[in-house]
């Protein structure tokens, strides 16, 4: 009977539980009610801490008060521990003498002998333990432990969710306590660089953009209609200008950025409906908000993402017209100058965000050597990876310093963080980049091809005062990815013409489109699907897409005429695959020709080997392809299923696993025995180590961002080839991939 009126309490509690938002009085009146029904003189609940696998006293009657959350035991330790760690509950008369017994001085434990400790288990995983003492010596009858075994079965879930909200409740205090801006030392959060540089400056949080929320909210002074045109002729003027300075910065990339502002502010629908409003009494910044408000319920309630996303132009759209209506009641929240904080970037927003010159970012998710930082680096934007959802929270008024050479941000930095800081960039300043030699060598004087890999037109510039070879890879997706539409064969011409007038004499690869996986097309991909980076993009959307594909052949070919041109295709799996591809260039050419249209006829027609498949039929491969250049970021992706973009798996992403670096010893291989061009050009090329594995397994050429060239030139020049020959063959030979780090650092100090 006393059991039944208990477990009809529980029930009560568990509705209680529902309302309440205070987890710690919950799990209090759990033991005051087991103990008093239980007629136990001390009940416990622990909670387990499975990242620390150890028990937490979380609830208590009985011992001293003070013990919450001090009493703390590993898993298997004490009679609490030894019950969680084997699913069983443990009871004994007198637990002093118990050979699991843990005294835990000052609580008062000793008082009790009787003990009775019942595991509390959810879904099959430990929740914690329930505890019963008593003082004297008599064991709690077979009765008391069937009951407490419903009891806990009982209140498992409940106690979970319990636990659950303690954790989360600990996690708020712990980010509201983070005062960042009082702090009196500078808070430092660790982070991996995506691109390297160093800034100090104001944050911007992107989730916080609610500017037109915002809006709503206000209440704004009398304004006539002609405030209202006058507001939307400075708009204009204002996006316009916005627009000539993204183009003069992006030409290729970023022309399209404000055309569909300056579209909806000419729409005569759009204005005709505020005039409408403004006639009808409304005030006109009111007059702006309400008809925009409608607009973008119409945009948010269309199947097309893309035309989903249009709702964020009208919104930017209003705030803009408002804040010239009004002037100084209102700031444009802007990320100019800012240092960026986002969850994560798509590479159209390292586009957009770069035109609004924001000066760094910080992402919480994200890899670095995904395109986002691919593209980062070409702009100069520092970034860094930090995987730390709290950073979200930060203080809207915070500075930070970013370190980006080394993955460090400082939040609210002291003085001498700054100086130290201040007197890098000095010190940067004055040892001005070191003037390249003509031609890359190694010490023993075997020549190596250093070429660049080119994102946008803009790193045509910065190669200009550099010593490179060529370019080894130019990502023609770029000028794709933040534009309404797909550019026309012209764009594509006057884009790709310019890359080549811009390297004279060099020889220029051009990899067609590779989109898809992280590389988002607004206008085009119309479904999300699951797994991207294994679905229809690079080469696969270009043989999907003919039309397309052909436009940007067809723009390669003209823009090639007269010079050193090679065509490679991305994500190459099959012969098949590489000659399907093939024709296409074969039938462009053709109808170039039959029209008269200059073009190159005769291009190298290579492929990327980043798909693992092309690793075992390699050696046919080499027979149909003019030359390969290894695309290791996606190789190592695809090799070790380890996402390049996901942070998460960032630790199995690793470009020395034994497989990864033997494929690259036979890709090698297989272009040496016949005789055709080898590179490599992802981010393996960047770093000195795995330079020294890539020129020891025949590797003459390497394909990097500019930033690396000087830099990797003075890295080359100390090498000897015969030495990394030999460091290949020994690592070739390794399996684990703890020796490979040996032998690739053998200055680093073991963990
Ligand atoms: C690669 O995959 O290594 C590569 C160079 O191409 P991307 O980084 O553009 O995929
Ligand atoms: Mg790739």
């Amino acid at each position: 009977m006393e059991h039944i009126r208990l477990l009809l309490d529980i029930g009560e509690l568990n509705w209680v539980f529902k309302d309440s938002a205070d987890s710690e009085t919950l799990l209090q009146n759990i033991v005051t009610m087991v103990a008093r029904h239980m007629k136990a003189d001390v009940c416990s609940i622990y909670f387990f801490d499975e990242k620390n696998q150890e028990l937490v006293l979380r609830a208590n009657v009985g011992l001293k008060t003070d013990s919450i959350g001090k009493i703390k035991m590993k898993l298997g330790e004490g009679i609490a521990g030894a019950c969680l760690k084997n699913i069983e509950p443990i009871c004994t008369a007198n637990s002093l003498v118990h050979p699991d017994f843990k005294l835990f001085p000052g609580i008062n434990e000793e008082l009790y002998k009787a003990f009775l400790a019942e595991p509390i288990i959810s879904k099959a995983s430990r929740v914690g333990v329930l505890v019963l003492q008593r003082k004297e010596a008599n064991p709690f009858s077979e009765d008391d432990m069937l009951a407490l075994r419903i009891i806990t079965s009982q209140l498992a879930a409940l106690i979970e969710n319990a636990k659950l909200l303690t954790s989360m409740n600990s996690y708020i205090k712990q980010i509201a306590a983070i005062d960042w801006e009082s702090q009196s030392e500078s808070k430092f959060i660790k982070g991996k660089p995506a691109s390297r540089g160093y800034v100090y400056a104001k944050i911007a949080v992107i989730e916080d953009s609610k500017a037109f929320d915002d809006l709503e909210k206000m209440s704004f002074e009398k304004c006539t209609l002609g405030d209202f045109t006058r507001a939307l002729q400075s708009t204009e003027k204002q996006i316009e200008l916005l627009q000539k300075k993204v183009e003069k910065n992006l030409t290729d990339a970023a022309s399209m950025i404000f055309t569909s502002h300056l579209l909806i502010l000419k729409d005569k629908t759009f204005i005709n409906g505020i005039i409408g409003e403004i006639n009808k009494g409304k005030n006109p910044p009111d007059a702006v908000i309400t008809t925009s408000k409608k607009y973008i319920h119409i945009f948010l309630a269309n199947p097309n993402e893309y035309i989903r996303e249009k709702a964020k132009d009208i919104e930017d759209l209003a705030v803009r017209i408002v804040a010239n209506l009004v002037r100084d009641d209102i700031k444009l929240p802007g990320v100019k100058n800012r240092i960026v904080i986002a969850r994560e970037f798509y590479p159209s927003d390292v586009l957009r965000l770069s035109s609004e010159q924001i000066k760094g970012a910080v992402l919480i998710s994200g890899g670095v050597t995904s395109h986002v930082s691919v593209l980062a680096r070409s702009l100069s934007m520092p970034i860094i990876i930090a995987n730390d959802p709290a950073l979200l929270n930060i203080n809207r008024n915070a500075k930070i310093l970013l370190d980006a050479e080394i993955g460090n941000i400082y939040i609210n930095p002291k003085r001498d963080i700054l100086k130290e800081f201040a007197d890098r960039l000095k010190r940067k300043a004055k040892n001005t980049p070191a003037v390249m030699m003509p031609v890359t060598k190694t010490k023993n004087g075997l020549r190596i091809q250093l070429m660049a890999n080119v994102n946008l037109l803009k790193d045509v510039d910065t190669l200009k005062e550099l010593a490179c070879d060529g370019i080894g890879l130019y990502r023609s997706e770029f000028p794709f990815l933040i534009r309404s539409n797909f550019p026309s064969e012209e764009e594509q011409f006057f884009v790709y013409r310019k890359l080549i007038e811009g390297m004279p004499g060099k020889e220029i690869t051009f990899r067609t489109l590779d989109v898809g996986g992280d590389k988002i097309l607004s206008y085009f991909q119309k479904t999300k699907k699951d797994n991207p980076v294994l679905g229809l993009r690079s080469i696969r959307f270009s043989l999907a897409n003919r039309g397309i594909f052909a436009e940007q052949i067809r723009a390669i070919l003209r823009a090639g005429y007269k010079a050193n041109l090679r065509i490679m295709f991305p994500m190459i799996s099959s012969l098949e695959e590489f000659i399907a591809a093939k024709e296409v260039v074969g039938q462009c050419a053709a109808d170039l020709k039959n029209k008269g249209i200059p073009h190159n006829g005769a291009p190298q027609i290579g492929m990327m080997v980043e798909i693992p498949a092309a690793i075992e039929i390699i050696a046919e491969l080499a027979g149909i392809a003019d030359f390969f250049s290894i695309g290791t970021n996606d190789l190592i992706q695809y090799m070790l299923s380890a996402d390049r973009s996901n942070e998460e798996v960032a630790e199995y992403y690793l470009p020395h696993h034994p497989a990864v670096l033997r494929a690259i010893k036979k890709v090698a291989r297989a272009a040496q025995s016949a005789k055709i061009d080898v590179s490599v050009c992802g981010d393996m090329a960047n770093s000195a180590a795995y330079i020294k594995f890539l020129i020891g397994v025949g590797i003459r050429k390497l394909s990097m961002n500019a930033e690396y060239l000087g830099e990797n030139q003075k890295i080359i020049a100390v090498l000897d080839s015969k030495e990394c020959r030999q460091m290949a063959k020994e690592i070739v030979c390794l399996s684990r991939v703890d020796d490979i780090e040996k032998k690739l650092w053998p200055d680093k100090p073991i963990n």
